[in-house]
């Protein structure tokens, strides 16, 4: 049996209770190899659900280990879901980490807690918005309370998908608005223009 056909009678094993009808239908059919044959991708199947020991699963189906290595690569790939993966993940770092980012004492919680909040929501690519905030402090000398308005600018903007927000953000970092009065007033500006609630009580 080929990947294709062992994916297929899996999934029509998972989809009903009368397995030896499956067996009955496909055993005479070239390539699935069989009433035993069929018999034995369907107890691997029901080993990899259960979390069978590979070595237990080789001897109820007499299968060599690595046999049963690439049918579980096989059988995983396509019915376990990987997890959320988060390239920004707030778990592992502290309020202390926040505060040693360059946010003030007092604002790192409130922060802190609004980024686990978007992250246990699965909302990844907002969580991306909170490890900017480090550059923006660090690297781009931004003050605190730009910093964070460019955070909650583009957060707003990725949550409700306002993409003139994050091009706004964007540019804001390269050129700095805030240095400059009248930079400044045209941002705020467009920002205003916007209409994206971004002054929260964090600042
Ligand atoms: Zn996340």
């Amino acid at each position: 049996m080929n990947r294709e056909q062992a994916i297929k009678l899996w999934k029509e094993v998972r989809n009903t209770t009368f397995k030896m009808e499956i067996i009955t239908r496909l055993k005479n059919k070239p390539g699935y190899g069989g009433k035993r044959t069929l018999e034995r991708y369907i107890q691997a199947q029901e080993g990899f659900e259960q979390g069978l020991e590979p070595s237990l699963i080789s001897m109820k189906t007499g299968w060599s280990p690595k046999t049963v290595k690439k049918l579980y690569r096989w059988w995983q790939e396509e019915f376990v879901i990987e997890p959320a993966i988060c390239s920004a993940s707030p778990e592992g770092r502290t309020v202390s980490e926040l505060e040693s980012w360059g946010v003030p004492r007092g604002k790192a919680a409130n922060l802190f807690n609004t980024w686990e909040k978007y992250h246990e929501c699965g909302e990844h690519d907002i969580c991306k918005a909170f490890l900017i905030l480090r550059e923006d402090i660090q690297t781009r000398k931004i003050p605190f309370k730009q910093a964070v308005m460019l955070l909650f600018l583009n957060v707003n903007g990725i949550e409700f998908h306002v993409e003139e927000a994050v091009e706004l953000v964007n540019e804001a970092r390269a050129y700095q608005p805030w240095k400059h009065a009248e930079n400044w007033r045209v941002f705020r500006e467009k920002a205003k223009k916007i209409n994206l609630k971004y002054e929260i009580d964090v600042i």
